[in-house]
């Protein structure tokens, strides 16, 4: 017998013989492809938005609420570009490889903002700036969030601290020893540059404080983002007159749908106590028209979808909006560019 015994006790011939009456479970396309195909479409078209822009442009590079993964929508993180400097806000898992798949170069990194500490906004801003360097990132890059973000970098530079020498010492590049680190508190004016103007004001995101929105004035277009907040005034303050309003956005009742299937599949968590928490710390998509119609801005944004799921169609959120905000309305998806 010269056919190898396979650890799984059948024998190669077997499995040959086996794939083989399954053809076509092999050749059909699969779900997993078309999306890998239509995900690769979604990063073409970025790409070739972004070739032909002529000013400032927003990606966003995930458009989902809460940390869950494996979702069509990644955690929330956008980039902007303009006058070929980009601008990351927010970091949650999987921003790095968005990031690479617009195709905007790690060298054009210039400053990092993080909105507040939950993980669907932070929890890859270490690898951002590990992988990012090893990719070309200027080791003048700027960091701005509130605190303890200082304590964070430092701590996720010391923990990386072999790995980055590794690579420095390989490839003679200048180890990513520190990342100069601004904390924000509260509100007024963050940072300004050649090309952008960034000022910060405290949402209400309980118990997490603080939590911050920015508005980033760029020399042709200004861009506010509302970060996680319950239904806010100051929010409507923030963004007035703002070309772009990227808007947190809760559609209540599939949120109550979706948790009571998750309760019903053991998750340890009332349904009373959930929705609480939703509703003091998230907005409604109905109060995300009123913000945006009484800052009166151009287009808004409904991002940071929560719940994520891709049965609730554009035109759901796109309706519960429009209640009350006349202008645009996008509803974001992964690597759609404004
Ligand atoms: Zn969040
Ligand atoms: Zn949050």
């Amino acid at each position: 017998m010269t056919d190898e015994t396979h650890p799984s006790g059948l024998s190669r011939r077997h499995l040959i013989a086996g794939l083989a009456a399954v053809p076509a479970l092999t050749v059909a396309v699969s779900p997993a492809a078309a999306q890998m195909k239509s995900t690769e479409d979604e990063a073409a078209a970025a790409r070739a938005a972004l070739k032909d822009a002529k000013g400032t442009k927003l990606v966003i590079l995930g458009s989902g609420g809460g940390p869950v993964p494996g979702r069509t929508r990644r955690m929330t993180s956008h980039v902007m570009v303009s006058n070929g400097a980009a601008y990351v806000l927010d970091c949650g898992l999987g921003v790095t490889n968005q990031y690479a798949r617009t195709g905007i170069p790690f060298g054009a990194l210039k400053s990092i903002f993080i909105t507040h500490h939950h993980p669907d906004h932070n929890i890859e801003y270490g690898p951002l700036l590990v992988v990012g360097w090893i990719q070309g990132m200027p080791l003048s890059v700027r960091a701005f969030g509130p605190p303890p973000l200082k304590q964070m970098t430092d701590d996720l530079l010391r923990a990386y601290k072999t790995t980055i020498h590794f690579w420095a010492e390989d490839f003679k590049m200048k180890p990513l020893a520190a990342v100069e680190v601004k904390e924000i508190s509260g509100v007024g004016p963050v940072m300004q540059d050649e090309n952008v103007k960034v000022s910060s004001i405290v949402v209400e995101h309980p118990p997490v404080t603080p939590a911050l929105a920015y508005r980033f004035d760029f020399k042709d277009r200004s861009i506010a983002f509302s970060g996680d907040t319950d239904p806010l005034e100051a929010g409507a303050t923030m963004a007035k007159g703002a070309d772009v309003l990227v808007h947190e956005a809760m559609f209540v009742p599939a949120v109550e749908t979706y948790i009571k299937g998750q309760i019903a599949r053991g998750r340890p968590v009332k349904l009373e106590d959930f929705m609480a928490h939703m509703k003091a710390d998230h907005t409604p998509v109905e109060d995300v028209g009123r913000i945006a119609q009484e800052a009166g801005v151009k287009t808004l944004v409904l991002s940071h979808l929560t719940p994520a799921i891709d049965k609730l169609t554009d035109d759901k959120w796109r309706a519960a909006a429009a209640k009350a905000f006349k202008g645009d309305i996008v509803v974001a998806h992964d690597l759609t560019v404004v």
